[in-house]
């Protein structure tokens, strides 16, 4: 397997889910090996290349700093689209501190990296292998990785919510599967913690327009869910996007209950702090 990177350049634009303000997210092709980097025009060009190493933060989204403290945050849905159509290596240009929440999906990424086009490189894509099972835990919360073909994904969620209560998903990243069954899966919450932290000044793009909000055993958007298990979707959605931060694709399984950013970046961070536990492989 080749890697690759998209064909033009390509812009969108919305407000970010912290700020509410706007931002424009540019993308453009880079070449073998570069990766994923993001770029801040706005803070002379500074670029924060994408990876586990440099999380930062993971309040409300995975959020990335580099070695002189500047920032980019909400990465992972932006991250899971580029890991979903198999993108390797990409700038992403940003004229502001955040990525736009659009719908709270990753379907207007995967739009806009549709409408750049892919593109493949003259360059063997590298896989990383788990070679040792590692798994971290936040009480009753868990996220594994362990040995295994091809990168499956086991994921449960549990909310005290009948319109969401128990759900999971398995699922296996093959070609087309992401866009399929993942991309258009929107992020949610409930009402009354959306309220208390605009009332803390954060959150404060947040709305119906870019998630699915509750209210105790009620969905409040108009048009409802794309799918009942749009929620664990999600859940998945933000797993695939949090594990593309390894810097390349996984052959093994994850399996997460009630996993969350903070919990998938100590599981990368474990797994890179023993050289035992994996191996870049031809991928
Ligand atoms: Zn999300």
């Amino acid at each position: 397997m080749q890697q690759h990177t998209i064909q033009k350049p390509q812009s969108l634009s919305g407000i970010g889910v912290h700020s509410g303000k706007p931002a424009t997210l540019t993308v453009r092709p880079a070449a073998p090996g570069e990766g994923v980097t993001f770029v801040r025009k706005d803070q002379g060009g500074a670029v924060i290349p994408a990876h586990a190493l440099r999380v930062s933060t993971t309040m409300l989204g995975t959020n990335m700093t580099n070695d002189a403290g500047v920032s980019v945050a909400t990465v992972e849905h932006f991250l899971a689209a580029c890991a979903g159509l198999g993108v390797d290596n990409i700038v992403a240009e940003l004229d502001g501190p955040e990525l736009p929440i659009l719908d709270g999906s990753s379907k207007p990424f995967v739009e806009l990296l549709e409408q750049a086009g892919i593109a493949e490189q003259q360059a063997p894509r590298r896989a990383l292998k788990v070679l040792k099972t590692v798994e971290v835990r936040d009480g009753v919360k868990f996220a594994r990785l362990s040995p295994g073909r091809g990168f499956v994904m086991r994921v449960l969620i549990d909310f005290p919510s009948k319109v969401i209560g128990r759900q999971t998903i398995a699922f296996e990243m093959k070609p087309g599967a992401f866009a399929r069954d993942v991309a258009w899966a929107r992020t949610f919450g409930f009402k009354k913690d959306a309220e208390a932290m605009y009332a803390q000044g954060k959150a404060l793009g947040a709305s119906m327009e870019n998630a699915i909000v509750i209210e105790d055993d009620a969905i409040l958007n108009e048009g409802g869910l794309q799918a009942d298990d749009e929620f664990v979707r999600h859940k998945l959605l933000d797993v695939i996007g949090d594990l593309a931060l390894a810097g390349g694709p996984i052959e093994g399984l994850y399996e997460g209950e009630q996993p969350g950013h903070a919990l998938n970046n100590r599981l990368l961070r474990e797994l890179f702090a023993d050289a035992a536990a994996f191996a870049w492989e031809a991928g």
